[in-house]
């Protein structure tokens, strides 16, 4: 995390919003504060902002390489193969951002006969704004797109998910080992009226992290995502019918304690309690505790492999010199793309890909 200099911090509008509920009502736990900075209708990061691509605070893998989009959406065709080319087959995505990866993908989708034929787009998109983006992007993909703003039930289809850096934030949440034991990490005020963590009320109490952690010292930080709720909801969108996810996201395959709550505004890191509402919130994703979850559930998990390795085997290469012959005067732009989604000591080694299938299909593709 960066360093807190209180007087960095500005006063925004749902700074003074916040601030005012904790001075009624006490300490807020830092999921509800995360929920806040990115949901909150009038204030809210992801709410009131629409916020990826260069224009925006900051750059992901589909805004940088069309190649990206385009391997997924072959991906996507080798497991409708392995469904046994199913026809309706619903192909979804989670925070499909600007729209960008699901248009790469059906580019590449339409190329692979008859998987278009039975094809229904579905997005999972809870800002207005990103929503606004997609609809324009996909005006003409020829495949019937609809929306929904909230994880579906199932349709008794088979189906198929993408989601390119959405874990990161969905519903983070810390907690923080304390005298009486790990606690939720909170939000409260300092003597000047400025936000500084603490711990939540001593009631909420967490005694499954002693038992997982026994001899983390005091002040040690344990984070997560919502697994638990994202593996439950899987479960019903599969109901019993053939189901695939790949999720890519920056975090780390084994579970430890640590504290990566990251801001980024403007294409820069600041401290997470600097300008709510104003910046991104997210936390390095813990792929063992996804996979736990999962498995929990009753669902099947490949990977995580590397986002540099699951690339790698899906052609990569082999795309972007086709990609290349076919407009020399791009070459440079489309290398300088690959290399970026590869780099290991970058987005190549420090984003993984996991997938989930149900139990009636094979390892899937790539891993
Ligand atoms: N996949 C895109 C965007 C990543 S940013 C890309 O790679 O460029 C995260 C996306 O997830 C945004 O579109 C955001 O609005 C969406 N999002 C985050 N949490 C969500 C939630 N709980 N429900 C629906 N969409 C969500």
């Amino acid at each position: 995390m960066s360093d807190y200099d209180p007087n960095e911090r500005r006063d925004t509008p749902l700074a003074l919003k916040l601030k005012a509920q904790i001075e009624r009502d006490g300490p807020m736990e830092l999921g509800q504060f995360i929920g806040a900075c990115l949901w909150d209708e009038a204030h809210g990061y992801y709410a009131t902002k629409a916020v990826i691509g260069r224009g925006g605070d900051f750059i992901t893998a589909p805004e940088i390489s069309q190649i990206f989009g385009e391997l997924l959406g072959l991906w996507a065709a080798v497991v409708w193969g392995q469904m046994g080319s199913p026809s309706p087959v619903n192909l979804f995505e989670f925070g499909p951002g600007r729209g960008t990866l699901m248009a790469d993908a059906l580019r590449a989708i339409t190329r692979v006969p008859g998987f278009k034929d039975g094809l229904a787009v579905k997005l999972m998109e809870a800002s207005h704004l990103l929503r606004a983006l997609q609809e324009e992007g996909l005006a003409d993909v020829g495949v019937p797109v609809a929306w929904t703003d909230r994880f579906p039930a199932s349709e008794a289809v088979p189906a198929i998910v993408l989601a390119n850096e959405f874990l990161d934030v969905y519903a983070p949440s810390q907690s923080i080992k304390t005298e009486e034991g790990w606690r939720w990490r909170a939000i409260g005020l300092d003597d000047e009226g400025r936000f500084q963590f603490t711990a939540s009320r001593p009631t909420r109490l967490r005694p499954e992290l002693d038992t997982m952690w026994p001899g983390a010292p005091l002040g040690s930080v344990y984070e997560t995502i919502a697994s638990h709720d994202l593996a439950e909801a899987l479960k019903q969108m599969a109901g019993s019918d053939p189901f695939a996810a790949l999720f890519i996201d920056y975090g780390h395959v084994e579970s430890a304690p640590g504290d990566s709550l990251q801001a980024v505004r403007d294409h820069r890191f600041e401290h997470p309690l600097t300008s709510p509402g104003e910046a991104d919130l997210s936390i390095q994703v813990d792929f063992a505790d996804v996979a736990r979850e999962m498995k929990v559930a009753g669902l099947a998990v490949d990977g995580p492999l590397t986002q540099g390795e699951f690339l790698g085997r899906l052609g990569i290469v082999e795309r972007a010199s086709k990609l290349m012959a076919a407009n020399p005067a791009k070459a440079g732009e489309i290398e300088a793309g690959v290399a970026r989604l590869m780099a290991p000591q970058g987005m190549g080694g420090r984003f993984k890909v996991i997938g989930v299938r149900s139990l009636n299909l094979p390892k899937l593709p790539g891993f």
